[in-house]
């Protein structure tokens, strides 16, 4: 155990670590950065009077993000959380059903789900992608699960587990081939939650494009932004065919008639968002190296620290580094609120991770298997400084 003085000592050289890569503060944890093309599109957009859900920067910006990602078919939408919520319904997510989720996300994964009417499940994570532990998932589903008809049903609820939503965290790849592979032993469908690893690659394959559908976040903190702004990627012509027709409130088309023939959405991202996001992809491999830059630095900064690590990619993966991560060797609940206390003071904005879903109050009372290491990694977990001009502009 530390002494008292001995962690603040440990918390005062990580707020001096920071300090040496990115200069006094005071420095948000990610900010969104424009220097690119995004006051010409924007003001293109204006002019022309196609701001809002219909235009040109919508087509390219869906056209560029399918080049950019290899999937075959890209659909914008609003943001990343309604992309999932479509994406799970297209999955085949009925009321009722079971969707493993990750106790260790943001809420969105969650919610999501829940808009389909279905239930949470919520399953552990490991150290070194921060993803779900495919491992540990196996054990579970064999001792829980029966196969009835090809369908996953949970023995103790009599439920169908319908669905899988491995989330990249940080933008650090999931064990892809592991999950794929307890998805498929076990019949269920996946669908990624890639919101923050638009630039992420497992074996050489953009991530999102691994499952049935895969979705993105363009939100204001993301890698890229569209002020706010998401996208469903799939590799299936008929899904992509009733993703856009779900999202525009699934109307028939027809010159003047109003014909919806089931309940609809409105999600589509405007032209106006689509515009910044063009602008943004075509800075995104700048970004990217920066945010690496950005890691090799701090990384140097860490080493002479044994006690804490960062957050490295996973083997066989390619990380866009969107958020910077600090793991401190052991859970010590009280460290790491020492740590983002001294480092805040100082200007340097850092965060824990989320609360587990799990504890969350419309998730308390959900199925769950145990789940020792996402609570162990809440303890861990101090997320640093990570927007993509740190490294170039402030130094
Ligand atoms: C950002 C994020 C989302 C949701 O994206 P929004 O665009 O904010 O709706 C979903 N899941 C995860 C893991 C995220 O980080």
């Amino acid at each position: 155990m530390r002494t008292a003085e001995q962690k603040k000592i440990l918390a005062d050289q990580v707020k001096d670590a920071i300090r040496s890569v990115i200069g006094p503060g005071p420095i948000q944890l990610h900010e969104p950065t424009f220097h690119g093309n995004e006051n010409v599109y924007l003001k293109e957009c204006i002019d022309s009077s196609y701001v809002s859900s219909r235009g040109k920067f919508v087509d390219r910006f869906e056209k560029d993000l399918a080049e950019y990602t290899g999937a075959k078919h890209v659909i914008a939408v609003v943001n990343g959380t309604s992309a999932l919520h479509i994406s799970l319904k297209l999955a085949g997510v009925l009321q009722g059903d079971e969707v493993l989720v990750p106790a260790l996300t943001f809420v969105a994964t969650a919610n999501a789900v829940a808009y389909c009417g279905a239930t949470p499940h919520f399953v552990d994570s490991e150290e070194f992608t921060l993803g779900i532990d495919a491992n540990k998932l196996r054990d579970y589903l064999e001792a829980n699960t029966k196969q009835v008809s090809n369908n996953c049903i949970n023995i103790n609820t009599g439920q169908v587990i319908r669905s899988i939503v491995p989330m990249h965290t940080f933008g650090h790849p999931s064990d892809l081939e592991s999950l794929i592979s307890v998805a498929n032993d076990f019949n269920i469908i996946m669908v990624e939650d890639a919101a923050e690893a638009l630039g992420s690659y497992y074996c050489g394959q953009h991530v999102g494009t691994f499952g049935k559908l895969g979705t993105f976040s363009f939100n204001g903190n993301k890698t890229i932004t569209t002020g706010g702004g998401g996208a469903i990627v799939t590799n299936d012509e008929s899904l992509a065919h009733h993703a856009r027709h779900l999202i525009t409130t699934a109307k028939l088309p027809h010159a003047w008639e109003f014909n919806h023939d089931e309940v609809g959405f409105n999600y589509r991202m405007p032209n106006l968002n689509a515009a910044l996001g063009c602008a943004q992809l075509e800075q995104l491999s700048t970004k990217l190296e920066s945010k690496r830059n950005l890691f090799n630095k701090y990384q140097r900064a860490f080493i002479n620290l044994p006690d804490i690590k960062i957050l490295a990619e996973p083997v066989k993966a390619r990380s866009n580094y969107w958020l910077q991560t600090l793991l401190l060797n052991k859970a010590d609940l009280e460290m790491r609120n020492l740590i983002l206390e001294i480092t805040n003071e100082a200007g340097y904005m850092t965060r824990p991770a989320w609360n587990l879903i799990g504890n969350l109050k419309p998730y308390k009372n959900n199925p769950s298997m145990e789940l020792n290491c996402a609570l162990s990694l809440e303890k861990k977990i101090i997320n640093i400084p990570s927007s993509d001009d740190l490294t170039v502009m402030r130094k």
